[in-house]
Order: C-alpha cells, then sequence, then structure tokens
C-alpha cells in the first residue's frame, strides 16, 4: 500500500481533484465530470477494469466546515472471467460513493499519537494535501467492494461438463460420457443377460 500521507499529489493526476475553485464556505458546491484512463490493478482476480480503459467520473464537491465532501459516481466497462464456465464476459461498472476530505490541519480529525487505533474517524475521514483531494483509494474501495467475488456470465450459467470440463453452453444438448467411455461400454455389457 501506498503511504498517501508523504506522497506528493499532482493537480493535474487523473484521479486528484483540486478545489481551489470551491469556495471554502459550507454549502458551496462545485460539480464536474471527466473521462480517466483506468489504473492498474482497478478490481478483483476475476473481474476488473481494463487499464487505460475509459472511466468516467461524475463528481460533485461541497465544503463543509470540516472539510470537503465529496459524491462521486464512477462508470466505466469490466471484463472477467465467469466463475462457473470460466469464459470471457463483460459487464458494466456503475458505482458511486460518498467521501469526507478534512482540510489539512484541521485538529477534529487528527490521531493523537501514540492511540491511532483509537480513533475511529482515521478510516472514514480522508485528508486534503492543501487544495488537492486524491481520490484513488476510495475510488479502489467502492469499486473493489462493487464487483462480484464470483462474477457469473449469466445467473443460470450451466458452467462446465465435470467429466472433460468444457462449457455446457458449447455442448450438444444430449452430450454424455457414458457412451464414448469405453469402461462404461464394457460394464454396461457385463449387465446384459
Ligand atoms: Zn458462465
Ligand atoms: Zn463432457
Amino acid at each position: 500500500m501506498r503511504d498517501h500521507q508523504t506522497t506528493h499529489l499532482d493537480p493535474r493526476a487523473p484521479l486528484v481533484l483540486d478545489t481551489r475553485d470551491l469556495p471554502r464556505s459550507p454549502g458551496a458546491m462545485r460539480a464536474l465530470e471527466r473521462t480517466v484512463p483506468a489504473p492498474a490493478d482497478l478490481g478483483l482476480e476475476l473481474i476488473r477494469v481494463p487499464e487505460g480503459s475509459p472511466l468516467t467520473l461524475a463528481v460533485t464537491m461541497q465544503s463543509v466546515s470540516e472539510g470537503v465532501l465529496v459524491s462521486a459516481t464512477v462508470t466505466g466497462d469490466l471484463v472477467g472471467e465467469c466463475g462457473r464456465c470460466l469464459r470471457d464476459l463483460t459487464d458494466h461498472l456503475d458505482v458511486s460513493f460518498q467521501q469526507l476530505y478534512a482540510y489539512e490541519g484541521n485538529a477534529m480529525f487528527e490521531a493523537v499519537p501514540g492511540h491511532e487505533d483509537e480513533s475511529p474517524e482515521e478510516d472514514e475521514v480522508g485528508r486534503m494535501q492543501g487544495d488537492l483531494i486524491d481520490l484513488e483509494p476510495e475510488l479502489r474501495d467502492a469499486v473493489v467492494l462493487a464487483l462480484p467475488v464470483n462474477p457469473i456470465c449469466r445467473p443460470d450459467c450451466p458452467g462446465l461438463c465435470p467429466e472433460c470440463g468444457e462449457p455446457w453452453d458449447e455442448l450438444p444438448a444430449d452430450h454424455n460420457h457414458e457412451q464414448a467411455d469405453p469402461r462404461w461400454a464394457a460394464l454396461n455389457q457385463l449387465k446384459e443377460p
């Protein structure tokens, strides 16, 4: 994991929000929409946003007394593998999240040194770096939470034939292995009178 405390944010980075245009008076709002290339490793093992594919962010920033409340909706394409039949699948990502980013130096959300574990706000509140907000950690969390651990190509995907490992969808309706397997044929012959 990257250490966001010591990372210097680039205001032009795709997932960094610049709040300089947002007045620091509670209630002030700014909305923006941008399409950015998806960062690497955005997703889970079986389903993910392809790196570099377009990710569209619709963001509302609202000044509150402690900082900036960000509401974001992220849409994009997903590619993955069906957990049952292992064939490629595509899907659409549409996830929303909301996060409060405290102004730098806002004592209300500073963890007490030596008692970091006891600060329940630590996870719930992001921290601004000057006028900048790094949206990436929360965006990653929201996307990963929204994705299925075991994606399936369709709700009634029948999966694979356990004998030959081929997807049932690609096998003829009468597919079975009883006739084709000589051991079964021999057994059947034994049963005959
Ligand atoms: Zn499937
Ligand atoms: Zn089979």
